[in-house]
């Protein structure tokens, strides 16, 4: 092999070593090999003496090439280094570790559920509304026709703010607040936070999420009722879902009813989760009262109406399988990220 060729070939090899070099450690150790006084170059170089003096000029030119590109090759690694090291001072980075994943972000599952009851009631024709969280004893109670000694008002169930304001203890009120303001046909939504002061136990909490729903026109009936509320169970929780209705009173319905579902987790047979009774309860439903008709101005020979009023969490612990409230409001990530 001529002089020549064996600066190509530790030309070769050098750059390939120098460019792939990854640490700072790595980078001192090819120095050492390559460039220092016993390193590969310096002994290549000893061999130039050996040449005749007519190869000399050449070799050496070429010799003295390589070394300068080896010499600007390591300056430019440093300095690429030491920009890392001035990003993270202290501590070293390794490019050789696998890369970290970005976190993301995911709806909370209450979310979710309510997202999707939204989307099958718009389907059927209900716009959504909101009211507010804070709401007065006129909204809550007396509009939807609560009597003055009606157990709901207790300040043991309810969470009294100062003078007359109260925590909304259902969304049923959105009704009136719609009402006041507009004319019949009313096909509305209105999902939102309620609080009730109760004892906090695996089943009931002192906030959670509800849905109204309510339709006034010219000759609605109980009959349409059913059939809004057979089409939304089986859209959100399958076809063979089992619905049944049992009589039941509200102060602002008549006739009123509860509406339950076959377990979907038991079929059934009986489970904590449906108390062994087979059906969960998961909604209360009626026929507006003409009593809260009289209060907005609704002419209650001309219009008839529904409501009902589903439990968000309670369905979303149907659906997900969950047999504590208290986790949708603990915002543990360990629960969340199951979602
Ligand atoms: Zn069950």
């Amino acid at each position: 092999m001529t002089f020549l060729e064996k600066v190509e070939e530790l030309e070769k090899e050098a750059v390939n070593k120098f460019e792939s070099a990854s640490t700072l450690r790595e980078l001192e150790e090819l120095k050492a090999e390559y460039l220092s006084r016993k390193g590969k170059f310096s002994t290549l170089l000893r061999e130039l003496k050996e040449l005749s003096a007519e190869e000399k000029p050449r070799a050496g030119e070429r010799a003295n090439f390589l070394k300068r590109k080896l010499d600007e090759l390591l300056q430019s690694k440093l300095s690429s280094f030491e920009k890392r090291e001035e990003k993270a001072p202290g501590e070293f980075f390794d490019f050789t570790l696998p890369g970290r994943r970005t976190w993301e972000g995911k709806l909370h599952p209450l979310t979710q559920t309510l997202d999707r009851i939204i989307e099958i009631f718009y389907g059927m024709g209900f716009e959504v509304a909101k009211g507010p969280d804070i709401e007065t004893n006129y909204y809550n109670f007396d509009s939807l026709n609560f009597p003055q000694d009606h157990p709901a008002r207790d300040m043991q169930d309810t969470f009294y703010l100062a003078d007359d304001l109260i925590l909304r203890t259902h969304t049923s009120l959105v009704q009136v607040r719609i009402f006041e303001k507009r004319k019949p046909p009313v096909k509305i939504l209105a999902p939102g936070r309620v609080y009730r002061h109760e004892a906090i136990n695996a089943r009931s909490y002192c906030l959670f999420y509800q849905v109204e729903g309510f339709y006034v026109d010219e000759n609605v009936t109980f009959a349409d009722l059913k059939g809004v509320l057979v089409a939304f169970a089986r859209e959100f929780f399958g076809k063979d879902v089992e619905l049944r209705f049992r009589a039941s009173f509200f102060p602002f319905n008549e006739p009123s009813a509860e509406v339950d579902i076959r377990c979907i987790i038991c079929k059934g047979k009986g489970c904590s989760v449906c108390k062994y009774r087979g059906w969960v309860e998961i909604l209360g439903a009626g026929m507006i009262d003409t009593e809260v008709f009289k209060s907005v101005g609704y002419d209650s020979e001309k219009y008839t109406g529904y409501a009902f009023g589903l439990g968000v969490d309670r369905i979303a612990m149907l659906k997900y399988r969950i047999d504590d409230i208290r986790l949708f409001y603990e915002n543990d990530l360990r629960f969340l990220r199951q979602f």
